[in-house]
């Protein structure tokens, strides 16, 4: 074993060997894997091996793609075989919603080059001859399904790697690992030291343990996981190459193995394995098996699949691996840990382990990980994902593996956690309530208590009229709504300004001044999108996307100057409140001592008032394109200041809104927003940012990539489409079509109530960004009319309300 390496990757099952191999492909040398015992002896070695290419995350779908194109390049390389089976798959639906839920699956599958084909009962029996058509309405085929050979796969990886000079030790345990002052490690090991420039967590079972090493607690929980495996089914015989199956209604999947059937199940009663501490001792095991625990899942396996239940189980295996909170990895570089890297929370490793492996090496190597990976992001977690948070949301996502969520369903685990001082007085007003990065916020508002219930659907829900009345009245009086679930960031010292102008793509505002800016990679892509609110000459507050806090602590870390400038998170320091509507000014006006006169306090002011007795911070700014302002307390102050607001705007006919609302409102301006609109795919100028860079400053990061942008206009262009929809808006991700063909995808939509249309938001090629006609946008499996918005000023974006913003500017 040599002392030095470029790279540690620390584990050696399928996730730990995929970044090893990318990371030779990628032309970084002396890399190394070190693994306690033999390569799959976590939880590798047991799995069933399946693969397939669907993912609630467009992004993640790619990824898994790659994945399962990469098994013939390593098999190429190494000579190993990886057990490629690849048998296509069937997904039945037991239900229209299911049903819907599949056409939805198929639609987005057309934008990411999926074929993905409906089939009905008949055609999926034919395919699938086990199963008893009465417990189906439909099904998809998706040809690009099968499995493989874990053991096979890893070994592909690694010896792929090696032939590339990397090295792989084994029987070597990494006891701790030490940082250095210049940013490298000292990797500990029970069989001596090796200095790293860098280090990766690719422990999967023991993630959590690699990570306790570096004072990191990863919010990654294990669960026991069962399979069986049938005796020979007589009814297959001939047929094995075409089964594979989900029976998302029995939430099992089901494949032919050795002329059986393996059967596997994600029951409601999952448990996690060890979840405080993975044993080291564990290694190439099993746990013992609880039938008695899956015996619901296997009454329904053996109702809609009668030959199931007359033969008898050669084997059963019960494993463990592990989750994070919402089911996807977790990827990519440590705040506050320079050249530390995890790779882990992997629950898919034969789909996901290449994708896994191609972003993490690429984010290495480029300093970028090639794609957009925010889903898989190790950055979406803050200080709030504890274990025990992590252990409830995990078990959560486990049981509901097979279940749909709903596009507006709320999941109750690990709830309320974080809530305001204005919690229960919302809750008073009926409040439906949503939860964000564990923090609780109000999504609408019922007119009783007997109402405040959501039904789940993929349609308008009973929010839909309560939905309207808050938009209306935000129109044509004025609406309250908690905003405390804005993320904050506070820049502070002498150096501030400087640093600012550098990091983000417009100017610093003045002080007393608001200024919204995109932030962008040096690629001149879009990372981030912040108000900047100029409190003093040395003082300025972002406020931004609460979800990518870490995400953004992390790249400004690498960015800070070693004095001068200071940067802070303070997302639940400053609470907020906003008061939209054509009455907010008065409202305002009539508990505050200075001028909010337009000429006095006009749009984009931001000042220090005093409201009542209440000292805040106040922005005249709204995300709902009416006259309005936002207002920061620290939370002492929330309480009083909503009563206050609450008594004052009683005769102004002051409604309470929520999230919902706001959503509908910033659709109808054209607003775009974090994760859907403004993802690091996306250009400034292909988001309809362009105004908001300031080209004339002669440096900030992404300068040169955002003048070339404007120059060619970029791939895609943002543009507002107003849908002929039925009883079902758009919500994301569905395809949108041009002249027969797809062209794009839908980033947001919703039902605009002060327009009284159906609206989207979604990228189409530029060319055809201007196009009058020919557009129609796929709402579960129906090709619906869809008119592209435009609004003067606004190439190729549009706005449905308001298009001079003369409201907001009032
Ligand atoms: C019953 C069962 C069925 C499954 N079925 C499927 C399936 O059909 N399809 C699918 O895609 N996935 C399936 N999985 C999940 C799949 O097994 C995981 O996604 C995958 O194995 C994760 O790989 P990993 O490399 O992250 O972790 P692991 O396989 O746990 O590898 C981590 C490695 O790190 C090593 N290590 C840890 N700490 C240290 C240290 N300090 N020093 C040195 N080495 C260390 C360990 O020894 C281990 O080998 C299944 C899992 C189970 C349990």
């Amino acid at each position: 074993m040599r002392g030095e390496a470029r790279v540690v990757v620390v584990g050696g099952g399928v996730v730990g060997a995929s970044v090893l191999y990318h990371l030779t492909k990628a032309g970084w040398k002396e890399v190394m894997l070190i693994e306690r015992d033999e390569l799959t002896c976590g939880s590798t070695w047991h799995a069933a091996g399946g693969m397939h290419t669907i993912n609630g995350d467009p992004n993640v779908a790619k990824l898994q793609q790659y994945t399962i194109q990469l098994y013939r390049e390593i098999e190429r390389i190494s000579g190993q075989s990886c057990g490629v089976h690849l048998t296509g798959g069937i997904m039945l639906a037991g239900t229209r919603e299911r049903l819907d839920w599949l056409k939805m699956a198929q639609a987005r599958g057309r934008y990411l080059g999926m074929q993905l084909e409906m089939l009905t009962v008949d055609e999926a029996a034919q395919r699938f001859p086990l199963l008893d058509k009465r417990h189906f309405v439909g099904a998809m085929f998706d040809p690009i399904e099968g499995h493989v050979d874990p053991y096979g796969v890893t070994h592909a990886y690694a010896k792929s790697a090696q032939l590339a000079g990397a090295e792989v030790i084994r029987h070597t345990r990494v006891v701790d690992l030490k940082p250095r002052p210049d940013g490298s490690w000292d990797v500990i090991t029970d069989r001596g030291n090796i200095h790293a420039e860098h280090v990766v967590n690719a422990g999967g079972l023991w993630a959590r343990e690699v990570g306790r090493m570096v004072g990191l607690e990863l919010p990654i929980l294990a669960m026991e996981h069962q399979y069986l495996i049938t005796e020979e089914v007589p009814q297959i015989a001939g047929l094995r190459e075409q089964m594979h199956c989900i029976d998302f209604e029995g939430e099992l999947y089901l494949r032919e193995e050795r002329g059986g059937v393996l059967i596997g199940t994600y029951e409601r009663a999952g448990v996690p394995w060890s979840p405080l501490e993975t044993p080291s001792d564990f290694t190439q095991s099993l746990l013992p098996n609880d039938l008695e625990r899956i015996a619901p899942s296997l009454e329904v396996a053996f109702q809609h699949f009668p030959a199931l239940g007359e033969v008898g189980i050669r084997k059963v295996v019960n494993g463990p691996f592990t989750f994070a909170p919402d089911g996807n990895p977790l990827v990519g570089p440590i705040k506050g840990l320079r050249n530390f890297w995890v790779a882990c929370g992997v629950m898919a490793g034969f789909s996901q382990g290449g994708g896994v492996g191609l972003a993490l090496s690429q984010w290495m190597v480029e300093g970028d990980p090639g794609s957009d990976i925010w889903a898989m992001d190790v950055a979406r977690y803050g200080d709030w994902a504890t274990l025990a948070y992590t252990n409830a949301k995990v078990r959560e996502n486990y049981s509901r593996r097979f279940r749909i969520r709903f596009p507006n369903e709320e999941l109750p685990a690990a709830r309320p956690l974080r809530t305001t001082p204005i919690y229960d007085r919302l809750g008073e007003r009926h409040a439906v309530f949503g939860e964000y990065c564990g923090l609780e916020h109000a999504l609408w508002f019922a007119p009783r208590a007997a109402d405040a219930r959501e039904e789940v659907t993929f349609r308008r829900s009973n929010a839909h009229e309560h939905v309207a009345e808050e938009c209306r009245a935000v129109a044509e009086r004025v609406g309250l709504l908690e905003i405390s679930n804005y993320g904050k960031i506070e820049v502070t010292g002498a150096g501030a300004e400087a640093w600012l102008s550098r990091v983000m793509a417009n100017r610093v505002p003045a002080v007393g001044r608001i200024g919204l800016t995109p932030m962008l990679n040096e690629a001149g892509r879009l990372i981030g999108d912040f108000t900047m609110c100029r409190l003093a000459p040395d003082r300025v507050l972002l406020i931004g996307t609460l979800a990518a806090e870490t995400y953004y602590l992390r790249w400004f870390e690498r960015l800070l100057p070693p004095a001068g400038v200071h940067v802070r998170a303070c997302a639940t320091e400053y609470l907020g409140l906003s008061v939209a509507g054509p009455g907010s000014r008065a409202l305002l006006q009539s508990l505050v001592r200075a001028d909010l006169s337009n000429a006095a306090f006009p749009f984009l002011a931001f000042r220090r008032l005093d409201i009542g007795m209440i000292p805040a911070l106040v922005g005249r700014i709204s995300f709902t394109g009416e006259l309005g302002y936002e207002i920061w307390v620290t939370p002492d102050y929330q309480r009083a200041l909503y009563e206050l607001l609450v008594a004052a705007g009683a005769e102004r006919g002051l409604k309470p809104f929520g999230g919902r609302a706001l959503n509908c409102m910033r659709i109808e301006k054209g607003f775009g927003t974090w994760t859907r609109e403004f993802r690091p795919i996306y250009g400034p100028y292909e988001a309809g940012l362009g105004r908001f860079v300031a080209l004339e400053k002669p440096d900030f990061i992404g300068r040169p990539a955002a003048l070339k942008e404007r120059a060619s206009g970029g791939e895609r262009r943002l543009v507002a489409f107003a849908v002929e929809a039925g009883d079902a808006d758009t919500i994301g991700d569905e395809p949108i079509w041009h002249e027969g063909r797809v062209v794009g995808w839908v980033t947001s939509g919703a039902y605009g109530h002060r327009v009284g249309r159906s609206l989207a938001l979604g990228y189409v090629p530029a060319p055809i960004a201007a196009s009058d006609a020919g557009f129609e946008i796929e709402i579960i499996g129906e090709r619906r009319p869809a008119r592209r918005l435009s609004a003067p000023g606004q190439a190729g974006q549009g706005c449905a309300y308001d298009p001079t913003g003369a409201r907001m500017r009032g």
